[in-house]
């Protein structure tokens, strides 16, 4: 490779020229890669922009969701998390049909195309209260009642649901099958030391790293596009993170279901835990980024939320992104809610000042939509509606 004659150590350069050209990568490699400083990080993040121009092109997407928060309750409580609410809290609150048939409606005016279903994981097997009150709209569980949340929203106003409800069984994954367009679970971290006091997932069943690997699976059975991620800065080894992307890895070789992973990085928040600890810099987000994106390869969708770094997100491109996630006109980011989303005007203008042009796609990618496994008949008549040959969205509002 030809890197302007830096004076790159020749190991580390043949790495890249393996990356590039496509090679596998070992762990030791990944390692390595994700430790890059000065010249070496320039040109870590030259090779993965390369990458993910072969496989990607210039073309930078993001989705138009209306976020429901369906229930804030949770079982457990991560040592980051400050979108579970206790039981005594003012604001906790499980969601009425009404209420959320309402909020899609009002994301369905405002030009929304996804209904981002996220929640506690199974706040009913802790909260007497949370089970009073899915009795009281017809449910032992929240999955079940989530299940016709989501076929009720589909069926009545067309946007295209997509939750992230923790971890599941098979049998939970499959009866949200067909009222989901794609569905999530951040990975988060293999790391298993996180479970130990004074870590962030201290008492978090649901955190298990195989628990979550076995709901991905169910999905890849099952034929779900699914979006995952990893969350960096919680406490985990640079080696542990190489590690969660190379499960990531696996778990897609095996199914073909992955549709996008996303690199997110902890923000600290002043009603947490983990607020006394540091957040990751921007430089680190970049060797992830571009570490990931040669560890995954070309034709995998990467993604980094834009408002958890608002003064700088525009260099994630140069690190080898291609997608900005979900961005809301209507709702806030309740898993980040001091971190209001960018305007899509703002959006476009960053994405081409760096080089990039802008695409809104659907909560599925254009890849999986022209695949008849990943796509359930009830959700084709909004596909077809909004997207055009090539599987993006058809038309754009460019303001808000
Ligand atoms: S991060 Fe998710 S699983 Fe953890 S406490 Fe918050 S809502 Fe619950």
């Amino acid at each position: 490779m030809f890197y302007l004659h830096q004076r790159l150590d020749p190991a580390f350069e043949e790495l890249l020229g393996r990356a590039v050209a496509g090679a596998p990568l070992s762990r030791a490699d990944g390692a390595r890669l994700i430790r890059a400083r000065g010249s070496e990080l320039a040109a870590l993040m030259l090779a993965a922009s390369t990458v993910r121009d072969q496989g990607r092109g210039q073309v930078v997407t993001y989705s138009r969701n209306v976020f429901i928060p369906l229930t804030n309750l949770c079982r457990q409580k991560c040592g980051y998390c400050t979108f579970a609410r206790g039981p005594k809290d003012p604001l906790a609150h499980t969601m009425s049909p009404d209420e959320v048939l309402a909020l899609a409606e009002a994301g369905r005016r405002r030009g929304c195309k996804e209904a981002l279903f996220s929640l506690g994981e199974k706040p009913e097997e802790v909260y007497d209260f949370v089970r009073d009150d899915l009795r009281r709209y017809g449910h032992e569980t929240t999955i079940s009642y989530l299940r016709e949340m989501c076929a009720r929203v589909l069926s009545e106003t067309g946007l295209l649901p997509h939750a992230n409800p923790g971890i599941m069984t098979r049998e939970e994954v499959a009866s949200l099958r067909e009222c989901n367009v794609s569905m999530g679970l951040m990975l988060e971290t293999t790391s298993e030391r996180l479970h130990t006091k004074g870590e962030a997932h201290f008492n978090c069943p649901g955190k298990i790293p195989q628990l979550r690997l076995d709901t991905m699976r169910y999905a890849g059975e099952l034929g779900i596009a699914f979006t995952t991620g990893v969350l960096i800065g919680i406490g985990e080894a640079w080696e542990e993170r190489v590690d969660s992307l190379f499960a990531v890895k696996e778990v897609h070789e095996e199914y073909g279901h992955i549709q996008e992973v996303i690199i997110q990085n902890f923000r600290v928040k002043d009603d947490i835990p983990m607020r006394h600890k540091d957040e990751p810099s921007v430089y680190e987000m970049l060797r992830t980024i571009a570490t990931a994106r040669l560890i995954l390869g070309p034709a995998m969708n990467i993604q980094a939320p834009p408002n958890l770094t608002p003064d700088a997100y525009g260099a994630y491109l140069l690190a080898g992104i291609n997608d900005w996630g979900g961005v809301s006109p209507i709702t806030k980011d309740y898993i980040s809610p001091e971190a209001p989303w960018p305007k899509i005007t703002e959006l476009r203008e960053v994405t081409e000042e760096v080089g990039f042009q802008l695409r809104e796609r659907l909560a599925v990618y254009p890849e999986f939509v022209t695949q008849d496994r990943f796509v359930r008949e009830s959700c084709r008549p909004s596909i077809e509606r909004w997207t055009d040959e090539s599987g993006f969205v058809r038309w754009e509002e460019h303001a808000w």
